[in-house]
């Protein structure tokens, strides 16, 4: 998704973002040569498309997902749409009670696929047990404020 500046004919460059916690995606592009910026507003569904499409968020690419789990998740918004196996050979983390209820506030139809890369980062850096500090901690090195 790219946007042009009319009047410049430069493209707009990704200036910030926002991921609310009602599922809302707000992200602002400026043009480098006028500074003039426009504002992308989408609702849950469309955040989720965008997300599916591995839309750059915060510099990291989301993992891209097969339509048909995002045609799964627009038939019946199954929270575990996108929670995989985690890969073999991996340690499985577990997650405690805080992190349980902090997970529980994540919109449910990106909750599968927030797990998933909570737990990714988690087994990654051998940690066994996922808290609050160790999801403030991915969210600082995945630059995935917000979520
Ligand atoms: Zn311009």
């Amino acid at each position: 998704m790219k946007f042009l500046c009319v009047e410049c004919d430069r493209q707009m460059g990704f200036a910030e973002r926002e991921l609310p916690g009602d599922g809302t995606l707000a992200a602002v592009f400026t043009c480098p040569a006028c500074h003039r910026a426009v504002a992308m507003l989408t609702n849950p569904m469309e955040t989720q498309l965008v997300a599916s499409l591995g839309v750059k968020i915060g510099g990291r690419t989301l993992p891209q997902q097969p339509m048909e789990l995002l045609r799964s998740s627009m038939e019946g918004g199954r929270a575990d749409a996108f929670a995989d196996a985690p890969p073999a050979g991996k340690a499985h983390p577990s997650w405690d009670e805080a992190a349980k209820e902090r997970l529980e506030r994540v919109p449910a139809f990106v909750r599968g696929m927030v797990q998933r890369i909570y737990t990714d980062y988690a087994a990654e850096h051998r940690i066994a047990l996922i808290t609050p500090d160790v999801m403030d901690q991915a969210r600082r090195e995945l630059g995935l404020e917000g979520m």
